[in-house]
């Protein structure tokens, strides 16, 4: 009974972000478009984008997903 419900999925591993839980998304302005906005599981999947992205300035940023 405790499976959680999925929100979103990782834009690079493509694990499932599940509501409530924390995940991060990336500081440039580019990769938080509202259409098309990234998100990550994991500040190591939030690295791995880097060398896509080309960014010259950039950090993870913690969010929490929606509870619902
Ligand atoms: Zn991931
Ligand atoms: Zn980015």
């Amino acid at each position: 009974m405790s499976e959680l419900k999925r929100w979103r999925e990782c834009s690079s591993c493509k694990k499932p972000i599940a509501h409530g839980q924390l995940y991060q998304v990336c500081s440039v302005s580019t990769c938080n478009r509202k259409r098309n906005s990234l998100v990550f599981c994991s500040v190591a999947c939030w690295d791995a984008h880097l060398p896509f992205a080309n960014h010259r300035n950039a950090w993870a940023v913690e969010e929490r997903a929606p509870r619902s």
